[in-house]
Formats: C-alpha cells, sequence, structure tokens
C-alpha cells in the first residue's frame, strides 16, 4: 500500500484525470436516441438476412425444428468447441425437463487455434476418446453401438441439413487453415474415424442455439438466447414461411425453425451504424479479420480489456499516466484481461477494498504504481466500456423483440458467456438499455442466466433429432 506522499510523486493529479475522463464519457456514451436508431438499423440487416442468402449478417437456418417438449430422455455426448476450452459432455436427459451432466475441459492452445484445420478436429476426437475411456467401464457400450454425438461449434456455419455445416468464416481469433469453407461435420466425422470412436455425429450446432432450446426445456418463456462471452450472438425461433430464402424447399410453412443471427457480424465492412472510436478501429485493424465482427469486437469479452488497455497506452504517451514507470508490460497487446475490467468493477461494499483491487491489479501484473486519482479514474473508465458494451447488446436483443413483436407480452432472455456471469452489473445495465429503448415497457424483457446450452442443449438437439428420424421427418 502507497503512503500519504504518493501526490508528491509526478502522477495525474485528480484534476488532470476528470478531464481526460470527462472527454472519454462522450466518446463511449450511448444516448437512448442513438441506441434507436441502432435498433433500427438492426432490424432492417435482420431481415435481409432472412431473405436472401449470403448476407453479411447470415440469419443461418439451423434445421433445428420447433421447442423441446421437455420430455427428451436418453444419455448423449457433447463436444463443444468454444473461443477457450474444448469441453466433452455426457449428459443423461431424464424427461421432465431434468438432466444429469459429467463433463471435462480442456485447454486450447493458440497454436491449436491457428495450425491445421484436420489437426483441431482430431485433438477434438482424441479429448472424446480420452473422456469415453475414462467414464465408460470397459464393455459397457455393446459391439456395433454407436453414441449420438452433438458437436457445439460456435463459428457461423451455413447448413441445409442439422448434421452439416460449412464454415462461413473463423471469429474470436481463430485461423486454423483449410477450414474456411469446408465441411466440418465432414472433417470431425474423419477424425472420428481415425480413433475408432463408438459415436454418431447427430448434429452440428451453434452455442446459442443449444441455448436457446437448454433454456426453453427448463423455461418455456424463453424466446431469444444471447451469448456474452469470448464472442457474442442470438438466436431465436421463426416460422419457415417467415424465412424467403428457404420457402421454397417444401418445408411446411408453419414449422419453426431455429435462427442463428450471427450478429456478431452486424455493421461489419461498412460501419454505418456503430459509434465506433479510434481505439476500436486499432482493435480491428491489428485482428486476424479487419472488417469483420464489427459489433462483437464492440462487446464481447475477447475485446473489452484490449480497449481499456489502449486508451491507458494514449494517455502514457501523451504523457498523462505512469511518468518515470516502466510500462513495457502495459503495452503488450491484449495484455489487460477483461477479467481485470470485472475485478474494478466489483462493487465491494468497502470503497476503500474495491480500490485496493486496482492498486492489486497494476502492481502484480504490470509492476506500476498508482494514485487514487489515477485508480478512481481506471475504474470509471472499466464503467464506460462495459455499460457501453451492454447497452450495445440491448439493442440487438430488442431488435429481435421488435421484429418479433415479443414487447406486450413480454418474454425471458436466456443468456450465457464468461461477460454476463461475471462482469459486475452487466445484466442490469443491459435492463436499463432495453427501459432506454422502449420506456416502462423494457421491463417486460427480463434477461437471466440460461442453461448450458453447448452441453445440454447439444444432448437436447440431439435427441429431437433423434425422435424426429423415427418419425420420418427431415
Ligand atoms: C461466433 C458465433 C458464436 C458466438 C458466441 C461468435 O464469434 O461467430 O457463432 O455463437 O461467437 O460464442
Ligand atoms: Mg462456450
Amino acid at each position: 500500500t502507497r503512503t500519504q506522499d504518493e501526490e508528491d510523486l509526478p502522477h495525474a493529479t485528480k484534476k488532470t484525470m476528470a478531464d481526460h475522463l470527462r472527454k472519454y464519457e462522450s466518446l463511449f456514451t450511448l444516448t437512448p436516441q442513438r441506441m434507436r436508431m441502432i435498433v433500427e438499423a438492426f432490424k432492417d440487416t435482420l431481415e435481409l438476412g432472412l431473405e436472401k442468402h449470403g448476407q453479411i449478417v447470415p440469419m443461418i437456418p439451423t434445421y433445428v425444428f420447433g421447442w423441446p417438449t421437455g420430455g427428451e430422455t436418453g444419455d448423449f455426448l457433447a463436444v463443444d468447441l468454444g473461443g477457450t476450452n474444448l469441453r466433452v459432455c455426457l449428459v443423461t436427459l431424464q424427461g421432465n425437463g431434468k438432466f444429469e451432466i459429467t463433463q471435462s475441459k480442456y485447454r486450447l492452445t493458440e497454436e491449436q487455434k491457428q495450425e491445421d484445420g484436420q489437426k483441431l478436429f482430431d485433438f477434438c476426437a482424441e479429448c472424446l476418446k480420452l473422456f469415453i475411456d475414462t467414464n465408460f467401464e470397459p464393455g459397457s457400450i455393446k459391439d456395433g453401438e454407436l453414441l449420438p454425438l452433438g458437436f457445439t461449434f460456435s463459428y457461423p456455419c451455413t447448413q441445409d441439413r442439422i448434421d452439416h455445416g460449412v464454415l462461413i468464416r473463423w471469429t474470436k481469433g481463430f485461423g486454423a487453415a483449410n477450414t474456411e469453407g469446408r465441411d466440418v461435420a465432414e472433417m470431425f466425422r474423419q477424425s472420428l474415424e481415425k480413433q475408432k470412436l463408438p459415436v454418431h455425429l447427430t448434429a452440428i450446432i451453434n452455442d446459442t442455439t443449444g441455448t436457446l432450446i437448454a433454456s426453453s426445456y427448463v423455461n418455456p418463456r424463453t424466446k431469444i438466447a444471447v451469448i456474452f462471452g469470448t464472442g457474442c450472438n442470438a438466436a431465436y425461433m421463426e416460422r419457415v414461411g417467415d424465412i424467403p430464402k428457404i420457402k421454397n424447399l417444401g418445408i411446411d410453412d408453419d414449422a419453426e425453425m431455429v435462427i442463428n443471427c450471427e450478429w456478431g457480424a452486424f455493421d461489419s465492412f461498412e460501419h454505418e451504424h456503430l459509434p465506433r472510436t479510434k481505439y476500436d478501429q486499432t482493435i480491428d485493424e491489428q485482428s486476424n479479420k479487419p472488417g469483420e465482427q464489427a459489433f462483437e469486437k464492440l462487446i464481447s469479452g475477447r475485446y473489452l480489456g484490449e480497449i481499456l488497455r489502449l486508451v491507458i497506452c494514449e494517455l502514457i504517451d501523451d504523457g498523462v499516466l505512469f511518468l518515470g514507470q516502466n510500462t513495457y508490460k502495459l503495452e503488450i497487446p491484449y495484455a489487460f484481461d477483461t477479467a481485470f475490467l470485472s475485478l474494478m468493477e466489483r462493487h465491494v461494499f468497502d470503497p476503500t477494498e474495491e480500490l485496493l483491487m486496482i492498486i492489486g491489479i497494476f502492481s502484480h501484473f504490470f509492476a506500476l504504481e498508482t494514485t487514487l486519482a489515477e485508480r478512481q479514474f481506471f475504474r470509471a473508465l472499466a464503467k464506460l466500456v462495459g455499460r457501453r458494451a451492454a447497452r450495445l447488446s440491448s439493442c440487438g436483443i430488442a431488435a429481435i423483440v421488435s421484429r418479433k413483436g415479443y414487447l406486450e407480452e413480454g418474454c425471458a432472455v436466456g443468456a450465457d458467456g464468461s461477460l454476463y456471469n461475471k462482469y459486475p452489473g452487466f445484466a442490469e445495465r443491459v435492463h436499463e438499455g432495453l427501459q432506454d429503448i422502449f420506456g416502462d415497457k423494457g421491463r417486460n424483457i427480463i434477461t437471466y442466466h440460461a442453461e448450458d446450452g453447448s452441453g445440454v442443449g447439444s444432448a437436447i438437439i440431439a435427441a429431437m433429432t433423434k425422435i424426429r428420424k423415427e418419425r420420418g421427418l427431415h
């Protein structure tokens, strides 16, 4: 802890920090009016995606038909390739909306995200083999028996049936070669065959799709699912007759199908609608996919810490912060994890303790000493960045709500992901944003912590698919 004489050091004073803060406040604050404009543009974009193939926000028909009954039963395996981890699950659906789950997590290395795609799927298959060997007694899987497997692959894939998906583009910093434009289900099947695994790849699903189905399994009021994690996306249910681009395939117009929006791509390339600061532009330009995922880059956990870091680095360059200290640790791209923002915003009842957290982050991880004025500034800055992310999220949710006319009757929004689950006040800010957009009626839209879509949702979808197959449906 620093002593009373800290203000004698060449640190930024309270007054200069307050002046700077005002500038960032105007850059990062979204007025209700601006939010409503974004919602309008968002709605048009959703519509365009449903109308035509190949749009920037692709509005992907998932071939997941209708809601679960809650009565689905059986044992299912799920492999979940997310943005950070690989997870393998065994889910037992017990009917009555109940389930049991056993799971193992494996960390993905940066190399695995970038090297050959087939190798990545080989690794998934190896982990699945390890999981089966550990969790099933020898002989408990009969000869010739195949366990149904759901593959949660949380990247945009075009589907024309449920067990097939062509990767449109990698997101979230992935860049594995020889994968974009290919059927990832087929690639994964090859890897499964190499391991001679007793499984049958039944469905390939997005995490949002899984979250929608899993949440509705336990809470039938759920109409929309959103993920605020390393990436950001949403799914909801659409009437087939209202999806012009697949109208002529002979599917019953009144059937309902889950749409994976891939809304993270909203405003990509054109950058017409979203309030991007120069820090956002820097992140975009230095990413492996410049121009892409414009909405996601303002919201998701992969980027928030980096936005804050870029602001701080600017103030270092301008000679405002950390004069005379060595700032090299903070100058490394992505060195400032979004988890630090969560910690900085964590509401501790004792305000001195709260600021102690910030002392700790800077001294322990970056070898930097901070003054009280600086700590207050950092916390205020974190709040601006976190609040903007939440309010932009409200815009996306509001667009789906208005398209579907859910405002009057209200609906529940199942939400998941590290940002939603761990960032203090994120949900409250989303709700506040919805009220800024819709007025008091915004209170009818409630987000809540969703069921595990990538594991349980995947299993329920595999079960629903099995039932449809037995009935000779799509
Ligand atoms: C992906 C989506 C995914 C989201 C959340 C995005 O980067 O494109 O498919 O649902 O992240 O994981
Ligand atoms: Mg995930």
